[in-house]
């Protein structure tokens, strides 16, 4: 059954004049019960009450298994709601991915969060193997190509003629909040990629900083990003404050003073609920106030009675916001701003940038990149031979050779994973294969905390930060901030990247 999707909230953003307000809603792990008949009792209320343009369903959030966003969607576009649905790349593969979108095409589902997704954890029996077969920037490009009826797009993978194009509406997630420079500018840099690939719009993630939120909409404005951004504004339960404190939800950093006066609120009767919905109230308040486009609202076990009351308080206060700008003061002054703090006493941003830090750079590196200009451009001295090279041991008995030659040497260098198609030349020579718990290829994900890797923190550093501190160095940071490197290509895996390259097989030989 074919289900019209109103695109309520679709309208909602693209009128400046409009506040955009969305609700998160997280399925839990079974296809029955309370939480499920809860959250369409929810959206019930919300249907008839009209002041909230979408509810989002999170897609196996926090990397757990749960039932899938879809079958809650359509139950709540029949109410009369609109929904946004949460598609992650850690479970699925692009095959799965792309069935999949052409089954919500087909029920209406066309609001969509684009996500990297949590790294999966324990379901049956085990962990679950992590999938990440495309990155949140290739799968918008998937969803561009869909929209423009043209899923193929290389020349192994031809375009398809007569397909009927989708109208997928594709948000994306970006985090102001992240302590160190690096950990900030990746976040920056990759947004500029997603709207370069087709987003339409941005949540941001959870925060109680007016100055990182404002940060975020300088940033975007002075870099010409025209797309909406709703302003997450979360409400949690005094468990989950504990874990966002003790970095336990991945890329939700709640600072230690601040959660001192959560567990201060928390020590009440109603166990500070009443606190936080004002928070909560005043937070809206504040966004409006900051240019936000709109806001997305989320915290477990929020019921509808409660938004009424948020959503009350809201209109009753919104005028205050600028004085409220010092109870949202939370991120520390020694953490990393992308602008200097205005003089202006409102405690919110000047537009002046803010100077990062020297930085050093390492031997291997410096080889490495050496290397490549002589070996792999037209101008190095090595091209020539390493062309003809690679073309008489592009076939026949010599190519298996040439082909364990590059892997031991490149194994013992970066822990090359034989991928066939080198993208070390681009990500400041270390391996995405072996070096990114999430094999991303076009910039951070949300996870990382202090610099730290969200899958082995305090262990392994962030892939991208240490990316980032190497191209700082030479001044090619923003080299992250465009571009775009297609999928991994399978077909390639364990063969020569060398003879791909000169055969013109790998990804430098693709059209976009
Ligand atoms: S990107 Fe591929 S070829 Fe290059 S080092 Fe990593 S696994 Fe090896």
């Amino acid at each position: 059954m074919r289900i019209e999707n109103k695109s309520r909230f679709q309208h909602s953003l693209s009128d400046p004049a409009e506040f955009t307000l969305t609700l998160e809603l997280v399925p839990s792990r079974a296809g029955r019960g309370t939480a499920h008949d809860r959250a369409l009792a929810f959206a019930r209320e919300a249907a008839a009450d009209g002041r909230l343009q979408a509810v989002s369903i999170t897609e196996n959030a926090g990397g757990h298994p749960a039932l899938a966003p879809e079958v809650l969607g359509l139950e709540i576009l029949e109410l009369g709601l609109d929904v946004i649905i949460h598609l992650s790349c850690k479970d699925k593969n692009r095959n799965q991915i792309e069935s999949g979108l052409f089954a919500w095409d087909r029920a209406g589902l066309r609001n969509l969060l684009v996500v990297g997704g949590d790294y999966p954890q324990r379901g049956y029996r085990g962990g679950a193997k992590p999938v990440f077969d495309l990155d949140s920037v290739q799968l918008l490009d998937l969803l561009g190509r869909l929209n423009r009826e043209q899923p193929g797009g290389d020349r192994r993978n031809p375009i398809v003629k007569g397909l009927e194009p989708t109208s997928f509406c594709k948000g994306v997630a970006v985090s102001p909040f992240k302590h160190l420079e690096a950990e900030l500018a990746m976040q920056y840099f990759k947004l500029q990629r997603k709207v370069a690939n087709g987003a339409d719009y941005v949540i941001t993630q959870v925060g109680y900083d007016a100055r990182k939120f404002q940060e975020l909409l300088i940033f975007m404005r002075q870099q010409q990003l025209n797309v909406p951004v709703l302003g997450n504004v979360f409400v949690p339960t005094p468990g989950v404050a504990g874990l966002m404190n003790q970095g336990k939800i991945p890329g939700v950093v709640l600072p230690d003073h601040y959660y001192a006066r959560f567990l201060t609120d928390f020590t009440e009767p109603d166990k500070g609920r009443k606190k936080m919905l004002q928070r909560a109230a005043r937070l809206l308040a504040v966004l409006q106030g900051l240019g936000y486009a709109g806001a997305h609202v989320g915290g477990p076990g929020l019921t509808f009675t409660e938004l009424d009351y948020i959503l009350a308080e809201r209109e009753a206060v919104k005028s205050d916001w600028l004085e409220f700008i010092t109870e949202f003061s939370c991120w520390p002054e020694e953490s990393f701003h992308c602008y200097q703090k205005a003089q202006d006493g409102t405690g919110l941003n000047s537009e002046e940038r803010t100077a990062g830090a020297e930085l050093s750079t390492s031997l291997t590196y410096e080889m490495s990149r050496w290397f490549h200009d002589q070996a792999f451009t037209e101008e190095g001295l090595l091209y020539r031979q390493m062309s003809r090279l690679c073309r008489r041991f592009a076939s026949g008995a010599g190519s298996g050779l040439l082909d364990l030659f590059e892997y031991y040497v490149k194994f013992l260098l970066y822990r090359c994973q034989h991928c066939g198609d080198c993208t070390l030349p681009e990500l400041a020579f270390r391996c995405p294969q072996s070096g990114c718990a999430k094999n991303i290829l076009n910039g951070a994900c949300g996870g990382s905390r202090d610099g730290w890797c969200e899958v082995y923190p305090g262990r392994k550093k962030c892939f991208y930060v240490e990316v980032y501190n190497r191209l700082k160095k030479d001044g090619l940071e923003k080299s992250m901030q465009e571009g775009f490197l297609p999928p991994r290509d399978w077909a390639l895996n364990e063969t020569s990247s060398w003879v791909n390259f000169f055969m013109n097989r790998d990804h430098t030989n693709l059209r976009k």
